[in-house]
């Protein structure tokens, strides 16, 4: 089954948001066996809208609307569509019910406007919308395509999508399909693809697509499960990549690094902490961003200058004189300080030159020192992260800074 998506919203074409909804279907639909062919974009305009139905119809079986569903006068989806199907638009006493409740739980009196959300073009099957007033619907048309119209908001989106297309495409979708994600750290997205060729090359099933972001690869393992052996293709994929990538792979269950890495240390019983130079309290935010880092995390530190290096952690004068700031032995004196200060197991000393000033012939920018002190043992690493802008030089500094805890874990067993 090929899927359009047609994002309807002036906000998205003026790049005022990012189009997050069709991100998230896109990354959903091969798991019922549906390929994405297009995304469109169109504003609140019913004569342009109705072009790109015309047009998604003509070259998709299942059409997926996301926005247009609200209660005022520029939101049109479901009116327009009703128009290119040749449908009626009838009342749905339920939905009208449902939206009056919502506004009374909130204490709020139901404007008539709001009516028009618990219209429906005739013979729509009712998505329910739990986190909103706009109920998405679908509707099956006379070839049997499926037009889907859901609401814009992410999360009124989300839990619709999951929660009433998912099982309903599921049992529509003839290929079943079955993925898998790996992720993978340390590696480059092309020297990556080079080492796994010998699998990618030729394949059909599984099939296999690689993504880079912020200095992860993801490997996305798709299988067909119609003969019902898919999860075990699967497997067999999965594993056959952990034994040519090794450590690098982090999980194989698309977790993030940091939850990896935070899992990694509640069930070794250890606190980390964290003095940062150029990323400026970023990994301290990252980690404490997911719940349950209380467990672990110590404590954060922006020991952004010199005179603070020296005084909170203790980095000798001497030191930053012979080798600057931007050193090796600064990052391994900030970790060691660190772990005096607070007696936590894990401790993290991150200096560099994010730029895009400050560089010199020795030390350009880009470039970041990493110093982990992992109970008695002390590493340090040189990153040269060079031609990349303040922002990624950051971000990589951060993602690198979690790999280098989690081989030191992994060096434990
Ligand atoms: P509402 O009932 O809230 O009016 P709606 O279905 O009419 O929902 P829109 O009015 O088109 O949706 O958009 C409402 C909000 O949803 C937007 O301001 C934006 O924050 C978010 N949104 C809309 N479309 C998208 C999209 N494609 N990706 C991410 N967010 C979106």
């Amino acid at each position: 089954m090929r899927a359009e998506i047609l994002s309807v919203g002036t906000e998205l074409l003026m790049g005022q948001i990012a189009n997050t909804d069709a991100e998230y279907i896109s990354k959903r639909l091969p798991e019922v066996g549906i390929g994405v062919f297009y995304h469109t974009v169109v504003g609140d305009n019913p004569g342009r809208l109705e072009e790109c139905l015309k047009l998604a119809l003509s070259r998709a079986d299942v059409v997926i609307t996301t926005g247009g569903l609200g209660p005022t006068q520029d939101d049109l989806t479901k009116e327009t569509i009703a128009k290119v199907l040749g449908l009626a638009m009838v009342e749905d006493e339920e939905s009208i019910g449902a939206i009056r409740a919502f506004f009374e739980r909130r204490g709020s009196v139901m404007a008539n406007n709001n009516l028009r959300q618990g219209c429906f073009p005739e013979g729509a099957l009712i998505l329910k919308n739990d986190m909103g007033t706009a109920p998405g619907c679908v509707i099956t048309t006379g070839d049997s395509k499926y037009v889907i119209m859901l609401p814009g908001p992410p999360k009124e989106l989300k839990p619709m999508f999951d929660n009433g297309v998912m099982p309903f495409l599921k049992e529509k979708a003839q290929k079943p399909l079955v993925s898998k994600f790996v992720r993978v750290t340390g590696v480059g997205e092309s020297s990556l693809e080079e080492k796994i060729m010998s699998l990618i090359d030729g394949q059909t099933n599984p099939t296999f697509a690689t993504y880079a972001k912020d200095g992860n690869v993801t490997i996305r393992v798709t299988a067909s499960d119609e003969d019902g052996n898919g999860n075990q293709l699967l497997e067999e994929a999965v594993g056959k990549i952990k034994d040519i990538l090794g450590d690098a792979v982090y999980s194989t269950e698309d977790e993030e690094l940091v939850q990896v890495v935070l899992n990694m240390l509640k069930e070794r019983n250890l606190e980390i902490a964290c003095a940062e130079s150029c990323t400026g309290g970023s990994l301290a935010k990252l980690i404490t961003s997911c719940p349950g880092s209380s467990e672990v995390f110590h404590t954060g530190l922006v020991t952004y200058s010199e005179d603070s290096k020296m005084k909170l952690l203790g980095v000798k004068k001497e030191t930053l004189d012979k080798y600057t700031v931007y050193s090796e032995q600064v990052a391994g004196e900030m970790a060691e300080g660190l772990q005096k200060l607070t007696g936590a197991q894990v401790c993290v000393g991150i200096t560099g030159v994010a730029g895009p000033g400050g560089g010199t012939e020795q030390t350009p920018v880009g470039t970041v020192f990493i110093g982990v002190k992992y109970k008695e043992r002390l590493s340090v690493t040189k990153h040269c992260f060079a031609g990349m802008s303040r922002d990624r030089v950051r971000i990589l500094s951060v993602v690198n800074s979690l790999n280098n805890i989690r081989k030191e874990m992994l060096k434990d067993g």
